[in-house]
């Protein structure tokens, strides 16, 4: 069962494909940034020339531009809100991207006994509701919205690649591996264009390529406190998630944006987690569902997927 499930996986993060390109030395070091789904997203390859780099550049932020169509919940017309709104009439047909990212969210939401579960939604919305006006969601809030959520009210026919959804209402959030698999997607497309010495990084999510010339690896800052500070990696993904940054605080408590679908509130233990895996579509929600387990129960998580967790911190 494991063995199978790291295959599936294996197949779905993509083999490098192979390149004609122009040896190592002759390679300059180019660097493109743009804020694509609100967040800044950072490439740094190595090409034989600007004409090149630019393009493999751009193509690679419009794969990731048309993946926010598919993924967004901010926007009425994506893909996925599509879906959620017409999805409990009947199978509906997705995109491969879309079956892609549901069916790894499914395996991770079975395999975390439901701390990753994109069906949390409706609970961020009441998040996002408790930061505008600093108050908790009431507790019939909370009671209306679990009856939405759920990751096994969703159903996957990946032979004709269609979703169903059990209930009426079901607002999906792809928020904790969207990124994760857009990194894999843009360097995907930068291989494709010659360029296999390439790191994206995309907020907390980064995938990497080969390494840069004469070196071994990507130099990548771990978060502080972090020993050794700094890693040397590549053809891997490197994801931090964490309470650190996205919160509220409500009578002195703070609530971060990754949710504990038990409860339905934010997590409120400082909670920072780093991963490494084969891919960021693994990376991203394992760093998300890392920091709702805690260290013991994700390390057992993570091992299943062939990843490992090089840091984490947590407050007692
Ligand atoms: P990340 O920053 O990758 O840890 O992802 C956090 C985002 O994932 C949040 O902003 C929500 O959009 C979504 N999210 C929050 N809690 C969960 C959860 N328990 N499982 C899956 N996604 C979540
Ligand atoms: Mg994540």
């Amino acid at each position: 069962m494991v063995r199978c499930r790291i295959a599936i996986i294996a197949s779905l993060c993509g083999l490098p494909l192979a390149v004609l390109s122009a040896p190592a030395t002759t390679r300059q070091r180019f660097e493109f940034r743009k804020v694509l789904m609100g967040v800044e997203c950072r490439l740094v390859l190595y090409a034989p020339d600007a004409p090149r780099a630019r393009e493999a550049g751009a193509a690679a932020f419009d794969r990731i531009a048309a993946l926010d169509a598919v993924m967004s919940d901010y926007r009425p017309d994506s893909e996925l809100m599509r879906l959620c709104a017409v999805g409990h009439h009947a199978p509906t047909k997705v995109s491969p991207d879309l079956f892609t990212v549901l069916r790894t969210a499914l395996d991770i939401a079975q395999a975390s006994d439901g701390a990753f579960d994109i069906t949390v939604g409706p609970f961020v919305r009441l998040w996002r509701q408790a930061r505008q006006t600093r108050q908790l969601p009431t507790p019939s809030e909370l009671a209306d919205a679990r009856t939405k959520v759920g990751w096994q009210k969703i159903c996957l026919d990946p032979e004709k690649r269609t979703v169903r959804l059990a209930v009426a209402g079901m607002q999906w959030d792809l928020g904790g591996i969207a990124k994760g698999y857009a990194v894999d997607c843009a360097l995907q497309v930068l291989q494709r264009f010659g360029v296999a010495q390439a790191m994206v990084e995309f907020g907390g999510d980064i995938r990497l390529g080969d390494p840069p010339p004469h070196r071994a690896g990507w130099r990548i800052r771990l978060p502080e406190g972090a020993q050794p500070a700094v890693m040397e990696l590549a053809r891997c993904a490197v994801s931090t998630s964490g309470t650190t940054e996205q919160f509220v605080d409500i009578n002195g408590q703070r609530y971060a944006h990754i949710i504990d679908p038990r409860t339905g509130l934010g997590l409120t233990r400082l909670t920072v987690a780093t991963v490494v895996a084969d891919c960021g579509l693994l990376s991203d929600p394992l760093a998300t569902a890392v920091c709702v387990l805690g260290r013991e129960k994700g390390e057992q998580l993570v091992r299943r997927y062939n990843a490992r967790i090089v840091f984490f911190r947590q407050a007692p």
